[in-house]
C-alpha cells in the first residue's frame, strides 16, 4: 500500500477520550465505514493483501471484525466464519477464554465452521492487549485450521498486544498504529 492510502485511512478514524472508561482512547472506526470511498480504500488494502494467497476462509472477531471481514470475505469469493461473544451462536461450539483488565471474556466458533487444513484469516478492528486475537488463533487451530496471519486496521503497539502474539507464531498485518 501506499503512504496516502495509510494516511487516508488514518485520518478518518475518530479518537473519543475517556469512553467507555477514564484513561482510554478509544479509536472508533465508524467513520471509515460511512464514507464510501474510505471504506472502498480500506477493504481493498486488505483484498489486495490476501488476493494472491487465496485463503479458503476469512474469521472475524465479533463485533467490528463482521463489518469489514465478511465484506473483504465477498470480495475474495470466499467463506466467512463468525467468532463470537459466548451465548450468540446456536450449534455446538467450542470456546476459549482470556483475561481483561477486569474479569475474562470468553469468544466461541460452531465446531463444523472450520475444517481441518482450512487456510485462515483472523481479522478484527483493533488489537489492543492481543488477547481477543489469540483465543480466535486458540480456536481456529483446536478445529484443524491454518492461520495464514492476524489482520487489523488498527495496532496500539505500546499495549504490547502485536508483539505479544507475533512471538507466539501469528503473522501480523496491520494499516495503522496509534501510540
Ligand atoms: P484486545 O483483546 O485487548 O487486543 O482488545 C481488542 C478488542 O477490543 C478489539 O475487538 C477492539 O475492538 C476492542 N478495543 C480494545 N481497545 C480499544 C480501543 N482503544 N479502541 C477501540 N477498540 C478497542
Amino acid at each position: 500500500h501506499t503512504c496516502a492510502q495509510v494516511d487516508y485511512i488514518r485520518h478518518n478514524i475518530r479518537t473519543v477520550a475517556d469512553w467507555p472508561s477514564q484513561g482510554v482512547q478509544f479509536r472508533d472506526i465508524t467513520p471509515l465505514l460511512s464514507n464510501p470511498r474510505v471504506f472502498r480504500v480500506l477493504i481493498d488494502e486488505f483484498v489486495h493483501r490476501y488476493f494472491d494467497e487465496r485463503p479458503d476462509l476469512i474469521a472475524g472477531l465479533d463485533a467490528r471484525g463482521f463489518i469489514i471481514g465478511s465484506v473483504l470475505a465477498y470480495e475474495l469469493n470466499i467463506g466467512f466464519v463468525p467468532i463470537r461473544k459466548k451465548g450468540k451462536l446456536p450449534y455446538a461450539t467450542v470456546e476459549e477464554s482470556y483475561e481483561l483488565e477486569y474479569g475474562s471474556a470468553t469468544v466461541e466458533v460452531h465446531t463444523d465452521a472450520v475444517k481441518p487444513g482450512h487456510r485462515v484469516v483472523l481479522i478484527d478492528d483493533l488489537i489492543a492487549t492481543g488477547g481477543t486475537m489469540m483465543a480466535g488463533k486458540r480456536l481456529v487451530e483446536r478445529l484443524g485450521g491454518v492461520i495464514i496471519e492476524g489482520a487489523a486496521i488498527v495496532d496500539l503497539p505500546e499495549l504490547g498486544g502485536s508483539n505479544k502474539l507475533r512471538a507466539a507464531g501469528l503473522p501480523l498485518y496491520t494499516l495503522v498504529d496509534f501510540s
